[in-house]
């Protein structure tokens, strides 16, 4: 099959990339293409399996999970946005939100993820100032030496945020969100090195899709286009009175004013109208567009600082965080990258040799070419030297 893994996984009526993947491959390639070909997808193992009820827990905290029936496809994206709306919404009241689904257009191809958890809490307040520092270290204008004010002193003053943000005295354009990422693991240990790059790679396009969102440069047409969607169909009656009806619909000004100290919530009535007012996708998306703007009024309200969080599956315990900087020039050669083989401009990797433990636990070792052929490039090597050595050639 001389299809690229684009047009033979990702193309319609298959569904779009996924942020996963994009980042999975960062593991090892042949073996995403394995995954693909023999599964079509990531299969859950029982790891994942756990994973998914440890995030339905987190998200149980956040959100009252209610089933929705809905009849159309439209509904169907339509329940999605208002989740986003609601999540949105969430974050500005409360300070925390869970499981937000994003998407955007990456190369040319529609994209979907969906973040774990956003919050206004600097996860590394150093870490944080280290960035603002290094970056006024590279603009003449902002430069501060050292001298004139010690690194926390220049946080405190120049940190939109801090883990002490008083919610209701800071008014939205002045908070700044946070991204994590929750990770389940069998192991009780945290991934290093190139373990841990597809979490890295992850947290960053996350972040790099919400800010498109936020700065409104992402072509619903496209994503609609691209889930064969037609945004003009008015979302169902009976769709319309189900969402209304939630007990827990926040209303369009909530954490919008810094003296509410009581989550606005929205009356049904106030609901009906306004999913009324915006009763397909392109309207509905409009407003979700809006919610962004509200609540991420600049680039600048997006942490540079990303957390990966991990947690032992078996009891649910948290091992630990990673913190890092978000990179944009890192992410960009990596989705170039990545892409190249995504549309079958080159052949995939696999691991080098260096990274051979990722073999041993690997569900295709046995059959796969690229291990066979680096343990036979390794085998050859070894020959070479002894016989060197046995002549005495040897250096
Ligand atoms: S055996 Fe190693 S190189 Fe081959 S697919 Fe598995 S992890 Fe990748």
């Amino acid at each position: 099959d001389s299809r690229s893994p684009l047009e033979r996984f990702r193309t319609t009526p298959k569904k779009p990339l996924s942020v996963t993947d994009i980042v999975s491959p960062a593991w090892c390639e042949i073996q995403y293409w394995y995954t693909l070909t023999k599964h079509g997808r990531k299969l859950r193992t029982p790891a994942m399996k756990q994973g998914s009820a440890v995030h339905r827990i987190l998200e149980e905290q956040v959100h009252t999970i209610v089933p929705i029936t809905v009849q159309t496809k439209e509904d169907s994206w339509g329940l999605k946005i208002w989740n986003v709306i609601q999540g949105l919404r969430t974050l500005r009241v409360t300070g925390l939100t869970r499981e937000l689904e994003v998407w955007g257009v990456v190369e040319g191809q529609v994209i979907n993820g969906i973040i774990d958890e956003l919050s206004y809490t600097c996860p590394d307040p150093q870490l944080e100032a280290e960035i603002e520092a290094e970056k006024d270290k590279h603009s003449p204008t902002k430069s501060i030496s050292p001298s004139q004010q010690k690194i926390d002193e220049y946080f405190g003053t120049r940190s939109r945020n801090s883990t002490n943000l008083n919610l209701y005295q800071t008014p939205p354009e002045k908070r700044k969100i946070y991204l994590t990422d929750i990770k389940t693991r069998s192991r009780p240990s945290l991934p290093k090195g190139v373990a841990f790059r597809p979490t890295l790679m992850q947290l960053m396009l996350y972040r790099s899709l919400l800010a498109s969102l936020a700065a409104n440069t992402v072509p619903a047409n496209t994503i609609f286009a691209r889930y064969d969607l037609n945004p003009s169909t008015p979302f169902t009656d009976a769709f319309i009175a189900e969402i209304s009806n939630l007990e827990f619909n926040f209303s369009d000004d909530a954490g919008l004013n810094s003296e509410d100290r009581f989550a606005p919530m929205s009356s049904q009535g106030d609901a009906i109208n306004e999913l009324q007012q915006h009763n397909n996708l392109t309207l509905l998306w409009q407003l979700m567009i809006q919610e962004f703007v509200r609540t991420i009024p600049s680039a600048d309200c997006i942490g540079e600082v990303l957390r990966a969080e991990f947690i032992l599956a078996r009891d649910q315990s948290v091992l630990g965080s990673k913190c890092f900087a978000y990179d944009e020039d890192a992410l960009t050669k990596y989705v170039q990258d990545e892409m190249k083989w995504w549309r079958g401009e080159r052949k995939p990797r696999g691991v080098e040799v260096e990274e051979a433990y990722k073999c041993r636990v690997c569900e295709f070792a046995e059959d796969c070419t690229w291990r066979k052929e680096k343990m036979e490039e390794a085998i050859g090597r070894q020959r070479e030297r002894r016989g060197r050595l046995s002549t005495g050639s040897g250096v």
